[in-house]
This record gives C-alpha cells, sequence and structure tokens, in this order.
C-alpha cells in the first residue's frame, strides 16, 4: 500500500439543502472494497450500497461491492477500498458526539488522489440522527444506510476521477447537512456526472 501522508475532501457537515440525474448505459465497472472497522447491520449495509448505486449510476459508473478478503482472492479491474470507522450500525451514546471535523477523507499522496477512502461512521450517523422524526426512527438502518451512502458516493467520486475538486451543489459539494444526508433525494450535479463521464471516456 502507498505511503498515505495527505488527505483532501474535508466533507464537512453543514446545515443546509439539494437534484436529478438520468440513467445511462454501464460506462465502467468498478469494484468497492467495503472494510468494516466496527459493527454494522445488513440493512444498513444494504442500503447504503443501493445508494451510492444509485447515485454514481445516474453517471454510467456501474459499482459492485467485496470484502477484502474477496478481494484478495480476485483480480479486479477497476478497485477501490473504502473504510469505516466506529460503529456504523447505531447512533452515538450520550454524551453527545463531537459534531466537528469531517465525516470522510478521501487519501493522497504526493497530491496524487489514492484508491482509498474512509468514513466516520459515527460522524455520519449522528448527523442524519439529526434530521430524522416520526417514521424515520423507525427505519433508522435504512435512513442510516441512506447517509452512509451518500458520504461513500462523494468520496468515491474523488476517488474516481482523481481530483479533489467539489460542486455547488448536489451530492459532491463541499459541506453536507443533515437534511443532505436523510431527504428523499440527492444526486449529482450535471457538471459532476459529465466529469466522471468525460473521464471514463478518455481511458
Ligand atoms: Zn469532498
Amino acid at each position: 500500500m502507498p505511503r498515505r501522508n495527505a488527505l483532501i475532501c474535508l466533507l464537512l457537515a453543514l446545515y443546509l439543502p439539494a437534484s436529478a440525474g438520468i440513467p445511462t448505459p454501464p460506462l465502467a465497472d468498478v469494484t468497492v472494497v467495503l472494510d468494516f472497522k466496527g459493527p454494522t447491520s445488513p440493512q444498513t449495509t444494504k442500503e447504503m450500497q443501493r445508494e451510492a448505486s444509485q447515485i454514481l449510476g445516474a453517471s454510467g459508473v456501474h459499482l459492485s461491492f467485496a470484502t477484502r478478503a474477496e478481494a484478495a482472492n480476485n483480480d479486479y479491474s477497476d478497485l477501490v477500498v473504502m473504510t469505516f470507522r466506529g460503529n456504523c450500525k447505531s447512533e452515538p451514546p450520550m454524551p453527545r458526539y463531537d459534531e466537528s471535523g469531517p465525516y470522510a477523507v478521501t487519501w493522497t499522496t504526493d497530491g496524487r488522489v489514492l484508491p482509498f477512502g474512509e468514513v466516520d461512521c459515527q460522524k455520519v450517523i449522528h448527523s442524519a440522527r439529526s434530521a430524522m422524526w416520526g417514521g424515520d426512527l423507525a427505519r433508522s438502518e435504512q435512513m442510516y444506510g441512506r447517509a452512509l451512502g451518500r458520504v461513500m458516493a462523494h468520496e468515491l467520486v474523488h476517488m474516481l476521477t482523481k481530483t479533489g475538486d467539489h460542486a455547488s451543489h448536489g451530492v459532491q459539494r463541499a459541506a453536507l447537512s443533515p437534511r443532505d444526508l436523510t431527504g428523499a433525494s440527492l444526486t449529482l450535479s450535471k457538471d459532476d456526472l459529465d466529469r466522471l463521464k468525460v473521464f471514463y471516456r478518455a481511458r
């Protein structure tokens, strides 16, 4: 593994709301290795995968998912690793979790964006929980999965396009609010979709 000495994309918490993509035929197949360092639940993980696949799918990028063990035993042409720190299953215990700091990071070295990202599950879940009410609370695992999927999609765009660029709206903004994480829909902006398409067509 390359030496990792810097990071980009401090995807920050924000307190505000965001747009729509048109599905296109598959442009690329990307395998995402999911490395959970703490507990998760099948429902949360499934929803996270579904949400990220839908967001990236609008660009034509098709996502598959694998465990570390599966990745070690197979060859993948386009592979990225996403590590999940902390408890990805339930909200943090009281006292309240520190709200400052990023949801996630993508690693770089010598200015080069690496295919390694890291998500802080408790940060994401805490933020999502603050925007949940009524029926949301009864399906918290699904809501947490949605939030994690959006954060993961954001980092994947950095990794796939190999840039730290951010957008003025949609998933790829530099900061996402609790409502962004939990609302009915959050998509990539047209500019981001175009960036992904141009990147993959040029390969
Ligand atoms: Zn970012």
